[in-house]
């Protein structure tokens, strides 16, 4: 016993100091119940991670407890941010000939916490995902404070959960629930988790150390599982519903792209029955798994994101944002600061639209899962302000104004005399030259374009783009600001397009040269599917609206020094009709009839994909040699997080590698011969080669 036991509780005394015996990244202590605590607390880092080390000092921390029962063990977490993230995926790559070594080693230290003969509980605070999950589910009980969350996102990394999740969320929770977890990836908040039975019960933090005592002495309530558990012991029953999850995995994730879904489904419906069996199972294809090109493209992503990360780790000292323009952009922009702690003001000509972006602040916090008092918190930081009296004391305004350059420099011209000293001017443009935009800023040093993609709730890749004048201390606080955010901010140079719009533009370009010879949009939308593209290019032209992407197309022609797509007639023609796609509710496709229903397995030209995806890597080399941005890694994250290019195959760039440079040269010969210059190989790429 060693009175440090209170220290282990309660959020704001999980900064332990030396209390507790201390191994590597657990501390340990019995509190005066004979319960012990062992509490997770990584070195050097601000999150819990599941490496090899923690396992094994886990395992020691057993040995202990196995020769001195206690009276229960209690795993809980030290940090602040929640309970831990999962594995440590940076091991994957030492393990890459021989995962199943780690994975047994792994296996082995859970199963002793699962077989340890007292009760064992499980303390979540924040989120419990992958690895983490998996050890809270190799305990008897969990017990969470409200704003626990649970997730196995392994199938983000091309993986299933591979530390014993599969066996034991199927034996805790309906198992199709537990299927829907694992296949999705998708979080289950406290009150899901505990109606699902993933949590016992859910207690203010303030009352951790009574229902923990309860669960120790027998006295808190247990979740029971139910009849469809049982059911699904039957391999029909089980045949019958993998053959639906099958279907709607294959609509979301192919099997030819995403192997782990279809892998988990297999093994359920094979040894669903037998959790020894799915145990074996599970760790064998993992093992496979990891070694797939999927699971080393998606783990790349994952880096990706954190170099991402990396660009924006300079001090934020943005405190006050102003946005100006409350519109589709402006809104959300606001809002997302809002909710990440700064005070924003919001101004805009229109009422209205200030009214629209204040009841599109409440639904964004609904759709983020904020508590009531998260929610409150941010809508009173979240200041409608018509006048414009936050533009003084601002340390950040964000236009987000119409896409004219006129009205972009009289909203410059006007703000400049109330501009607090040292403040930042940043532009949302998406098409519009910073150079041009910064000859009205009040201080072009400080000015620069901050372009968010809509919708900015849901996409995470910013371009902080950098004028000729723009000052390295402007583009860092921009970037340190877009990490508060919880954006990732991507370093560009002021380009036709910048770095996203002039890659992705030439690939919507040729579908619609496409439509005009004649191709079908379903089979062209098909094709770029089919590739792994999220959304075919004709969709996605009629939900960016055709009448903006013809002029993006149109200033892109006129500013760009390669040769792009003509402009096609079947466009020129919607537009003229005012079909201006999905806000119309007429574009290409009739939107009034729900989504559209691209055709994937349709025979199109010989040539259609390399048409739609080979533009699109030209583009890339020519930003490259153009300086407009730094690395080839960094193009490939900006596609990835902007547009959700086919991730499993690790970027454009990263693809072009991959199906071998002079091979891409040759195609793209081919296909300017066939299509005309447009098609022309970039100089770059004899560079890369
Ligand atoms: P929007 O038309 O939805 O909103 C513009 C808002 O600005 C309107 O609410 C309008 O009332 C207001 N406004 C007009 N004049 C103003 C003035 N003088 N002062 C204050 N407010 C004024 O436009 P949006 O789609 O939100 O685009 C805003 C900016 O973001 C544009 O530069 C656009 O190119 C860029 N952008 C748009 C998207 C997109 O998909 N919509 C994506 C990336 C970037």
């Amino acid at each position: 016993m060693n009175g440090v036991v209170m220290e282990f509780l309660g959020a704001e005394q999980r900064e332990l100091g030396g209390a507790g015996d201390r191994m590597g990244n657990w501390r340990a202590g019995r509190d005066a119940d004979n319960i012990l605590w062992l509490v997770m607390d990584c070195e050097g880092s601000g999150t819990n991670v599941l490496s090899r080390k923690v396992l094994e000092e886990l395992k020691q921390h057993l040995a202990k407890a196995e020769a001195d029962l206690p009276c229960a063990l209690v795993i809980r977490s030290a940090k602040q941010g929640g309970f831990a993230a999962g594995a440590d995926i940076t091991e994957f790559k030492d393990v890459a000939d021989d995962p199943e070594t780690l994975l047994r080693e792994g296996h082995a230290v859970l199963d002793r916490l699962a077989a340890l003969p007292c009760p064992t509980i499980c303390v979540v605070h924040g989120a419990c995902l992958g690895g983490g999950f998996e050890m809270a589910l190799a305990c008897d009980m969990r017990i969470g404070v409200p704003g626990a969350s649970f997730a196995f996102p392994e199938v983000q990394l091309g993986l299933h959960p591979g530390l014993g999740g599969t066996f034991r969320s199927l034996a805790l929770i309906d198992p199709v629930e537990a299927m829907t977890l694992m296949l999705t990836g998708k979080s289950a908040h406290t009150k899901k988790a505990k109606a699902l039975g993933l949590l016992d019960a859910v207690v203010e933090e303030r009352h951790i150390a009574a229902a923990v005592r309860a669960a120790a002495h027998g006295d808190l309530g247990r979740h029971e599982r139910g009849l469809k558990a049982r059911a699904f012991s039957l391999a029909t029953a089980r045949s019958y519903a993998a053959r639906q999850m099958r279907s709607q995995t294959e609509q979301k994730a192919p099997k030819a792209h995403y192997p782990a879904p279809h892998a988990l489904i297999d093994l359920w419906e094979e040894h669903g029955g037998d959790p020894a069996a799915m145990q074996q199972a599970e760790i064998a294809s993992f093992g496979r798994l990891l070694q797939t090109d999927t699971s080393r493209n998606l783990q790349r992503a994952f880096f990706l994101r954190q170099r991402l990360r990396a660009n924006a780790k300079g001090d934020d000292d943005i405190r006050h944002v102003h946005v100006i323009g409350a519109g589709a952009m402006g809104a959300e922009i606001a809002t997302i600061a809002a909710i990440r702690g700064k005070r924003v003001t919001l101004s805009d000509t229109s009422p209205q639209a200030l009214g629209r972006a204040i009841r599109l602040a409440h639904e964004i916090c609904g759709a983020k899962h904020l508590s009531r008092l998260e929610t409150r918190d941010a809508l009173d930081r979240l200041m409608p302000d018509p006048e414009g009296y936050g533009i003084a004391s601002a340390d950040l305004i964000i236009e987000a104004g119409p896409e004219q350059m006129a009205i972009k420099q009289k909203i410059y011209d006007s703000i400049t005399p109330r501009m607090k000293p040292g403040a930042i001017l940043a532009s949302n443009t998406s098409s519009l030259p910073v150079d041009d935009l910064a000859t009205h800023a009040p201080d072009a040093a400080r000015f620069a374009g901050l372009h968010f993609f809509n919708p900015v709730s849901r996409i995470d890749l910013v371009e902080v783009i950098r004028g000729a004048a723009t000052s390295d201390a402007t583009a860092s606080r921009l970037a340190a600001f877009c990490g508060a955010m919880g954006k990732l901010p991507v370093h560009v140079a002021d380009y036709p397009g910048f770095l996203v719009n002039r890659a992705l533009v030439p690939y919507m370009m040729e579908a619609m040269v496409l439509l005009d010879e004649g191709v079908l949009k379903e089979v062209i939308d098909g094709a770029a599917l089919q590739f792994g593209m999220p959304m075919g290019p004709v969709t996605l032209a009629d939900q960016v609206g055709l009448d903006i992407g013809l002029h993006v197309a149109e200033s892109l022609a006129e500013e760009l020094p390669a040769p792009m797509a003509p402009i096609s007639q079947a466009l020129r023609d919607k537009v003229a009709a005012g079909k201006t796609g999905k806000k119309a509710g007429q574009g290409f496709y009739d939107w009034s009839d729900g989504t559209p229903r691209p055709d994937p397995g349709a025979d199109g030209p010989e040539d259609l994909t390399d048409r739609l995806i080979l533009p699109m890597l030209n583009a890339c080399a020519e930003l490259l040699r153009q300086e407009v941005v730094a690395s080839e890694e960094d193009i490939d994250a900006a596609m990835i997080f902007a547009t959700g290019w086919a991730p499993f195959r690790g970027g454009p760039m990263h693809y072009a590698r991959t199906r071998g440079i002079p091979l891409i040269v040759e195609r793209l010969k081919t296909l300017e011969q066939a299509h005309g210059p447009r098609f022309a190989p970039d100089p770059a790429w004899e560079k890369l080669g």
